[in-house]
C-alpha cells in the first residue's frame, strides 16, 4: 500500500448542514473550501489527494532528487523530458508520423 492510496482513502466528501460538499480529511478536519454540488467537491478530493502525494523520490535515470507527483511520476522533469524526446524521435521515424499529444 503506497502513502497515495492510503491519503487518498482517507479523503472523504460530506455534505454540510447548509448544503455545500467539503473534503475532510482523515481526522475530520475540513480540508477545502464549501462546494456547491457534489461533484466539484469531488474534484476538489482528487486534487488535494495528488497533492498530498507528492513527495521527494531519486530519478530513476540520473539518482537527482525532484519533487514527484507519485509513484507514477518517477523519472525528474529533466529525464522525462529526454525520453519523450526519444520516445518522439522513435516513433517518428517508425511511423513517420508526428504523434500528438505525448507522454506525462
Ligand atoms: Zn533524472
Amino acid at each position: 500500500m503506497t502513502s497515495y492510496e492510503t491519503e487518498q482513502a482517507r479523503l472523504t466528501v460530506r455534505r454540510q448542514r447548509d448544503g455545500t460538499y467539503d473534503v475532510f480529511d482523515g481526522a475530520g478536519v475540513r480540508v477545502s473550501e464549501g462546494h456547491g454540488e457534489r461533484l466539484l467537491a469531488e474534484r476538489a478530493l482528487d486534487k488535494i489527494a495528488r497533492r498530498n502525494s507528492r513527495t521527494v523520490r531519486e530519478c530513476l535515470t540520473c539518482d537527482d532528487t525532484f519533487l514527484s507527483e507519485g509513484p507514477h511520476n518517477r523519472m525528474c522533469n529533466c529525464c522525462r523530458r529526454r525520453a519523450r524526446d526519444g520516445a518522439w524521435l522513435a516513433s517518428a521515424s517508425v511511423t513517420g508520423t508526428r504523434p500528438s499529444g505525448g507522454v506525462s
